[in-house]
């Protein structure tokens, strides 16, 4: 009877120590956040980048990106296009290196004269090439690049489906509403979900915040842009992206508008010398938490402010509830992050910080008088290496309007 007892013990013991870790690897599993990694801002032969799509998609697909975008300026990628190379291509060996990664069956070339020219895949060609189901999307992209006055404004369209023509216009803001309003007409018309995000605004201090307030129908920005020749950090006269964006956001929200959500980009053009003063790949991206890596899923994700813009830092975790924020950091060993939760209160004219966290965890209980708030990450003490760009290890998370 004691046997018999102690045998069903130790069969029950032994249930325990089988269920207890199932169970608690299934809580752990259903909080666990399914974060996307992509970068919506890129550029290959087909405009000013310096190598070929398939090389530059395949950059991102071995670094752990879930999707990515090429925004050539002014194009879709849809055309017949046989690509002279330059002195420097072939300094960079970018034919051999291109024929020994897809192979000679897949790369066109011919000599004319002294020229060799390339046949550039399209869109379609290398999407169906490199793209993989629930592992990696790339989504079509144009960067249409106008001016006004010589004062550059150029405008992502993510998942755009027929090329749209840069637009002349009476001022900056014209140029801007134009093709912003171009953008949601395709998007009516097709039924296709797409968006647009104004990028580098301080590039060539081209758009400024006073423009950007009086925007109708924009949803993104670039709050950090990788390429050394965009400003983020502004100057004495024009202020940084991230002051832009909060200035803006008040704004938006006392006109009634939907908030202004930030986005982090490579905008990389050069995929051989990488330097400080080279725009490479890996410095700024999004991480979108989406139930699945269909584009439409991703665009719907973001519309809902369900991202973070990241130079650097990666959190294992980010939610909110209508009374707090709470963040955790993805650590890396030897780094230090500091959490700092940004908003706007009743009766200001400008965004407080109101909570500063050293660690790894914060959280911020939302106050009577707050109207949104966002938390930025930075990490204090990383070491620079020669692919980052001075102080830019952070992340930015979404402004949070709250009821
Ligand atoms: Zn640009
Ligand atoms: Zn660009």
């Amino acid at each position: 009877m004691i046997n018999k007892c102690l045998k069903q013990n130790q069969y029950l013991i032994k249930f325990i120590l089988l269920i207890v870790p199932l169970l608690y690897s299934c809580s752990t599993e259903i909080e666990k956040q399914l974060w996307y990694k992509g970068n919506l801002h890129t550029h290959s032969f087909w405009s000013d980048g310096d190598d070929f799509p398939e090389m530059i998609i395949k950059w991102y697909k071995d670094h752990d990106y879930q999707f990515i975008a090429l925004s050539d300026h002014n194009t879709i990628a849809d055309s017949d296009f046989w690509y002279k190379l330059t002195q420097k291509d072939i300094k960079n060996k970018v034919l051999n290196q291109y024929i020994e990664t897809f192979g000679d069956d897949w790369v066109e070339s011919k000599k004319e004269s002294e020229d060799t020219y390339v046949k550039l895949k399209t869109f379609a060609e290398y999407k169906a090439k490199l793209e993989e189901e629930n592992a990696f999307k790339i989504i079509r992209s144009e960067e249409v690049t106008s001016s006004f006055n010589k004062k550059p404004i150029h405008i992502n369209v993510t998942n755009i489906n027929q090329k749209i023509d840069p637009v002349k216009g009476t001022s900056v803001l014209d140029v801007m509403q134009k093709t912003l309003d171009l953008v949601n007409e395709q998007r009516e018309k097709l039924g296709i979900p797409m968006f647009a995000h104004i990028n580098h605004p301080n590039f060539g201090y081209g758009i400024s915040t006073e423009e950007l307030k009086k925007l109708n129908g924009e949803r993104f920005f670039e709050v950090y842009n990788g390429h050394p020749a965009v400003n983020n950090g502004g100057n004495e006269i024009y202020n940084s992206t991230e002051t832009m964006w909060d200035l803006i956001n008040i704004h938006y929200y006392k006109q009634g508008k939907p908030l202004l959500y930030g986005i982090a980009t490579d905008d990389s053009h050069n995929y051989h010398d990488y330097s400080p003063n080279h725009s490479n790949t890996g410095r700024g991206w999004v991480m979108v938490n989406a139930k699945n890596l269909e584009i439409s899923t991703l665009i719907e994700a973001m519309e809902n402010g369900s991202f973070y813009a990241s130079s650097g830092v990666y959190l294992k975790k980010l939610s909110s509830t209508n009374k707090e924020i709470f963040i955790e950091v993805e650590p890396d060993e030897n780094i230090s992050y500091e959490i700092e939760f940004l908003g706007y209160q009743k009766g200001n004219d400008q965004i407080s910080v109101l909570k500063k966290v050293n660690g790894t965890t914060a959280a911020y209980s939302f106050g009577k008088e707050d109207v949104f708030v966002r938390a930025k990450i930075t990490a204090t003490n990383f070491l620079e290496n020669e692919t980052q760009l001075e102080g830019s290890m952070q992340a930015w998370t979404q402004p949070i309007l709250i009821d």
